[in-house]
């Protein structure tokens, strides 16, 4: 399956084949042409009983092997993947408008580099020692896989958040139904695909293209499954945790984000300028980790500000595919709208648009770098999600202003200080109530550290051991070593005998 010809695809894999299901026909549309890439049927929550059906199926056997042979599966998808590179980089840049050079240099060698260090996590498995804690029993500590895990996915990085979400599940002996983001279902079926190429089981990864409502609703409240992974925005993740609470099922959920960037006084600028436009406009600013919040220290900010403006001026915005391009389009049409609209009202709430704010001519969903200065703290702008290339910078008097507006806010996703004083690197660390602080930097990620949030940026941990653990039960075992019929402690319950 090659994007770019328009041509109809299956959209669903299920019980290790591909499956074209019997929902209405639905198109994947290029954000920067506005051309349809391919089109698909529909799953529907029919074909979510089946999948969930194929995975508990499945999933015992595949928790009996060994760590070994899942970690030598897993390992095998990811040379695969490797192998299948060019395809996947094809895909992602067609179906979200990413620029080819983030998908070449990020989302596909990230997503490798994910999953060989999952294929070794497997082999991992941690606990308590082995004891006699009471005099009597020696206890012990199994970890198992919790079972069938529900995954639901976003558009914005389609195969790192599959990979980020299935992978630590398949190592630790679950099996997986994953539903991806219906506009950008293409890498997360060809993962499918290789995954079943690299030997995964039959019904162990299973993928059902769906709409939220229906089909991500269906998998979120089933009964049969184990757990549910949620990344998404808030609001659904919200409700997908309400649909699996029915059930009392384990969830784990990653949200939206507003990441303050706080550069205090003694920063390097050149540096916080360049970071502040890198980390602002990565994925077109539609990443949850992106710089949104610029909170810079009163006698850097006007300097800040043309910097920033200065650099914003020389992006260069166009065709996805092509490597001199630095921004693509935004998501969609009507997620251009929405960027659109939060702009137009933060001029109205008082925000200065120094540059950008204006929609480009042209076909293709393009929205230009925009930063907008001197915006209120209770601005639309300041508190919401806005996911697109946009920049607000607000002044700050002293070190404790900066730490409160960096958090004065209801996500805790991920931040960053700009410092060269040590002390002030480790208060910042210490105080800004996020997932992730990063110092004299904004958006490294790596596979052996966890990603996730506080507060309205969701709980758990993607990425790392920490997020193997979330797919793992722990229970204890614990044995009688006295061979005695009359256990002392008996005494307590009935002490006549
Ligand atoms: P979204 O919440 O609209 O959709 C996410 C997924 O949920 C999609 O697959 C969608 O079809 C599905 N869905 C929609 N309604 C549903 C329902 N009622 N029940 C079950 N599933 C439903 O998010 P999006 O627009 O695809 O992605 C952007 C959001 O994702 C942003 O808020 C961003 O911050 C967040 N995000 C967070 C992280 C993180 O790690 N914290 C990473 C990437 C994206």
């Amino acid at each position: 399956m090659s994007a770019g010809g328009g041509q109809v695809v299956a959209g669903s894999f299920i019980n290790g084949e591909i499956v074209t299901t019997a929902g209405r026909p639905f198109e994947i549309i290029n954000p920067a042409t506005g051309a349809v890439v391919a089109s698909y049927a529909l799953a529907t929550p029919a074909d979510v009983d089946a999948a969930v059906a194929a995975a508990r199926a499945a999933q015992p056997s595949w928790a009996r092997a060994i760590p070994a042979e899942r970690a030598t599966v897993l390992a095998r998808l990811a040379r695969l993947v490797a192998e299948n590179a060019d395809e996947l980089v094809d895909q992602e840049v067609s179906q979200t408008g990413k620029p080819v050079r983030l998908a070449a240099n990020f989302d596909v060698p990230g997503s490798i580099d994910n999953i060989d260090f999952f294929a070794g996590a497997a082999r991992h498995l941690e606990g308590k020692a082995t004891a006699e804690y009471s005099a009597d029993h020696t206890s012990s500590i199994r970890r198992e896989a919790v079972g069938v895990v529900a995954t639901i996915t976003p558009w914005n990085y389609p195969l790192q958040m599959a990979v980020w979400k299935a992978l630590p599940a398949l190592a630790a002996g679950c099996a997986v139904v994953i539903k991806p983001a219906e506009i950008t279902p293409l890498t997360t079926l060809t993962l499918a695909r290789l995954a079943g190429e690299a030997g995964l089981p039959e019904g162990v990864f299973n993928v059902v293209t769906g709409l939220g409502a229906d089909v991500g609703a269906a998998l979120a409240g089933h009964r049969h499954v184990d757990m549910v992974t949620f990344t998404g925005s808030t609001a659904v993740g919200r409700r997908v945790m309400a649909a699996a609470a029915v059930h009392g099922h384990r969830t784990q959920l990653e949200l939206g984000g507003k990441a303050p960037f706080v550069v205090f006084g003694d920063a390097d600028l050149d540096a916080a300028i360049h970071g502040a436009v890198a980390a602002s406009l990565i994925n077109t600013g539609q990443d949850c980790t992106a710089a949104t919040r610029a909170i810079v220290a009163q006698p850097l900010y006007d300097d800040f500000v043309d910097g920033v403006a200065e650099l914003f001026g020389k992006v260069v915005t166009g065709d996805p595919h092509d490597p001199n391009t630095d921004l693509g389009p935004v998501i969609s049409a009507p997620h251009r709208t929405k960027v659109a609209g939060m702009v137009a009202r933060a001029q109205q709430q008082g925000g200065r648009i120094v540059t950008g704010g204006t929609l480009p001519e042209g076909s293709g969903t393009f929205y230009p770098p925009t930063l907008i200065a001197d915006v209120a703290e209770d601005s639309e702008i300041y508190r919401d999600e806005i996911f697109g290339p946009v920049l607000t910078v607000r002044p700050f008097i002293d070190d404790d202003d900066a730490l409160r507006q960096a958090n004065d806010t209801e996500y805790g996703l991920a931040a960053s200080a700009w410092t060269r004083d040590v002390y002030r690197a480790q208060r910042a660390a210490r105080e800004i109530r996020a997932g992730c602080v990063w110092i004299n930097d904004h958006i490294p990620i790596i596979s052996e550290m966890p990603h996730g949030g506080f507060g309205a940026s969701g709980f758990g941990k993607d990425m790392s051991a920490y997020s193997f653990e979330e797919y793992l039960t722990i229970k204890h075992v614990m044995s009688d070593i006295t061979s005695v019929a009359e256990k002392d402690w008996h005494r307590i319950i009935f002490a006549k005998r």
